[in-house]
């Protein structure tokens, strides 16, 4: 037939196999393949034909290499239309995960059965576009506008079974001979006088949908959307689903697609896409490492941070020894990972026996000696430096050799930590985010003598507890919390300026971010900052009050954030919604009027480019020393680690965008208008602004 679609009759029914490895995405061979292949089918002696896929998964979606070239005939339109016209039965066996086109070829297929464990589903909105092939017409005709909706704008698979609930999936086989199981369902369907059932015959009644259900819907997800355009385009055309009859309907999800595909930020959310992946590829480091076996991890200290990560290794059946100071310290750890995983049942997302399942892969010591055997220790104790040598001190008397012993320190370094040891090449940084069990980002920190074998299995077990992994050299803060230092410290000076809390949040929202910096310093509680900064000021260090003093003056007046009701704004008791407080606008007019700032009206434009533009000039100094192998890594960093709007691909590609003479002119006049204190532009800012390039064309060069 082709090279990857192949075709046999079996008894009365044509078996149409795809094999196009690894994940058979939806190439011009595939579709050219499976086009013939049906053509085919409709003149043999088959009476139904199946399709399948070889390898580890049915189609799972389009070819990312096919992206942004010219496209070859048939597309995946003319491949569906071909499919749906077919005069026999076709159904589709899945396995592995159908996604996107994977999953419009499986819904213009008459049937579909499942094996239990696939799963389906179309992810397009993450990528900024949405369904091109059908799937906007063909999941509400099926299961309804609601639940298609929830699928469609979330982007997020679901299982056989809820498929199957949803109809979705005609059968869900037993067992794992989906081949067998697929024949024998097609032959039932041929003997008992099936159908040849067509999901653009069904119509939807429109009465059945409750008058202003659309414009409901959409001003639901605008909260969540950020911004981004897809999710609303996706409304409209499932509304078009009801309203049009299905040639129409594809009309509209057609010109809808191609607006969202042409759209910066789908290209800006392609970028991260790609930079994903690219984030995982360590420069000099050939792609066959070896990797050293972990099956057993250990987690120093069960906080807020040591907790999560236990969960992130119990959730893939990795066992996890869990290190705390004393019993009554273990417990309390151990009681909020219980906690957290009955949340997730609670929800419905998990099943009482998968919670058990995990739960009994957690333990628990006080005692070092049981850490002798264990193939990788994460050490999440109190950010003392002090305390952490000792740890890896006592780390390195009774692990294995060869263990890999890690820190999830968030700005000690790295190399210090190592120096405590007899083994540095085994020790690295595993810097998780908060909630560690949530959060996708994985900072990798790559110490002055870590083995390459060492930061090629932290990659690796990184991606296999489903983390966006990410590598940094060792800086105070690494890529992420060095960055964040300036637009934490400008968001304070423009409260000092003239801003409101509210203001300057709204605007960062507007920008994209989940939430606005003073709220989420609100979130984090007001007195880590004010403890790091006495620390600091007990080892000598000289605090500029003018990047802290509201926040410190705050924290003294009782208002720790969130956890205490109060702090850059006040929190209804039962909503927890913040409302602004006019004690809290005093309190900043007196501290300007102390330090003799002059308040004025801030624009939303001021805010925006002082929050984000030493984001970028930060990177810039970032990519310089080598600390970030590449602009995309930070930008990586950014959208996993700190909610940056991935609409805007992250500070680097966004920067690009504005274009880096903008952001460097804008740096040399806040220079002028607020001072040289914080608006120093780095040097490879200043160089590629010059010469008209940008971080992107840098990057290419760099190799
Ligand atoms: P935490 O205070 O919640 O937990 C620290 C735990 O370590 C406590 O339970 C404590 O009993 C235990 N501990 C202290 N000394 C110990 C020792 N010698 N041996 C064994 N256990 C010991 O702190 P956290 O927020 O979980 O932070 C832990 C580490 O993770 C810090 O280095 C922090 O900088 C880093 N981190 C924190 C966050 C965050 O948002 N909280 C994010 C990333 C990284």
């Amino acid at each position: 037939m082709s090279n990857v679609v192949s075709y046999e009759l079996i008894d009365n029914i044509g078996v149409i196999t795809i094999d196009n490895p690894p994940v058979n995405a939806l190439s011009h061979a595939l579709r050219k393949g499976l086009q013939d292949a049906i053509t085919a089918g409709q003149t043999d002696a088959s009476e139904a034909l199946v399709v399948i896929c070889a390898g580890r998964t049915f189609i799972a979606g389009a070819d990312i290499t096919e992206f942004g070239k010219p496209p070859q005939s048939p597309s995946l339109p003319d491949l569906l239309t071909t499919i749906e016209s077919s005069r026999k039965l076709v159904v589709a066996a899945i396995h592995g995960t159908a996604l996107g086109g994977g999953f419009e070829t499986a819904l213009a297929c008459n049937y579909r059965c499942a094996v239990s464990d696939a799963k389906v589903g179309l992810p397009e909105v993450k990528l900024g576009i949405l369904p091109g092939a059908g799937g906007t017409q063909r999941v509400p005709r099926i299961a309804g506008v609601k639940a298609a909706l929830e699928m469609i704008t979330s982007g997020n698979p679901i299982g056989a079974v809820q498929a199957s609930a949803m109809n979705l999936i005609d059968e869900v086989v037993v067992g794992n001979d989906l081949k067998s199981s697929a024949i024998t369902y097609a032959k039932d369907l041929v003997a008992s006088g099936a159908p040849l059932k067509r999901v653009r015959d069904i119509t939807i009644d429109p009465s059945t949908i409750e008058p202003g259900f659309f414009e409901g819907y959409r001003k639901k997800l605008a909260a969540r959307a950020r911004g981004q355009i897809a999710p609303d385009r996706i409304v409209s055309c499932v509304e078009g689903a009801v309203n049009l009859p299905m040639d129409k309907g594809l009309e509209l999800e057609r010109a809808l697609f191609a607006e969202c595909v042409q759209s910066p930020q789908s290209q800006a959310m392609r970028h991260v896409f790609f930079a994903e992946r690219e984030a995982t590829k360590i420069k000099g480091l050939p792609a066959d490492t070896p990797v050293r076996d972990i099956k057993h991890v250990a987690i120093i200290g069960g906080g807020t941070m040591g907790g999560g990560i236990a969960m992130c290794f119990a959730n893939v059946g990795i066992p996890v020894t869990m290190l705390e100071i004393s019993d009554e310290a273990l417990e309390r750890g151990m009681n909020i990972i219980r906690k957290n995983y009955s949340i997730t049942v609670k929800k419905g997302k998990m099943d009482e026996a998968e919670m058990v399942q995990r739960l009994n892969l957690i333990d628990g010591t006080t005692s070092y000696e049981d850490l002798s055997n264990v193939d990788l220790v994460i050490e999440a104790v109190f950010e003392n430096p002090d305390i952490k040598k000792e740890v890896f001190a006592k780390l390195d008397a009774v692990c294995k050799p060869g263990a890999i012993l890690a820190s999830n320190t968030s700005y000690q370094n790295v190399d210090d930590i190592a120096s405590a040891t007899k083994r540095p090449q085994d020790v690295l940084g595993m810097h998780f985010f908060s909630p560690a069990n949530v959060m996708k980002l994985l900072e990798v920190v790559r110490g002055e003598k870590t083995a390459d074998d060492v930061l090629a299995t932290a990659m690796k077990i990184g991606k296999k507890i489903g983390k966006v992994c990410a590598l940094s050299r060792v800086c105070y803060g690494f890529i992420g919390n060095r960055m964040l230092g300036g637009y934490g410290r400008q968001a304070h000076m423009l409260l000092l300026d003239g801003a409101t809390p509210a203001q300057v949040d709204a605007a960062a929202e507007e920008f994209g971010m989940a939430m606005g910096p003073l709220a989420m310093s609100d979130l984090a509680g007001l007195d880590v900052g004010y403890k790091a900064r006495q620390a600091r000021e007990a080892q000598g260090e000289v605090m500029d009050p003018v990047t802290h003093c509201i926040g410190s003056a705050l924290v003294e007046g009782g208002r720790l954030g969130q956890k205490s009701g109060a702090g850059y704004y006040k929190y209804d008791p039962q909503t927890r919604a913040r409302i602004s407080d006019p004690e809290v606008e005093a309190l900043i007019r007196e501290q300007a009027e102390k330090l003799g700032v002059k308040q004025r009206e801030i624009s939303n434009e001021e805010i925006v480019a002082r929050l984000f533009y030493p984001l970028i000039n930060e990177g810039a100094l970032i990519l310089e020393e080598g600390i970030a192998q590449r602009p995309s890594d930070i930008d990586v960093v950014y959208v996993y680690g700190y909610a940056f709007p991935s609409a805007k691909g992250g500070p680097m590609y966004f920067a690009d965008q504005v274009g880096l003479k903008e952001v460097y002119d804008t740096i040399l006049r806040f220079q002028k208008e607020l001072g040289p204190d914080y608006w120093q532009p780095a040097p490879l800012l200043e160089k590629l602004a010059k010469e008209g390039s940008s971080f992107a064309a840098w990057a290419k060069s760099q190799g």
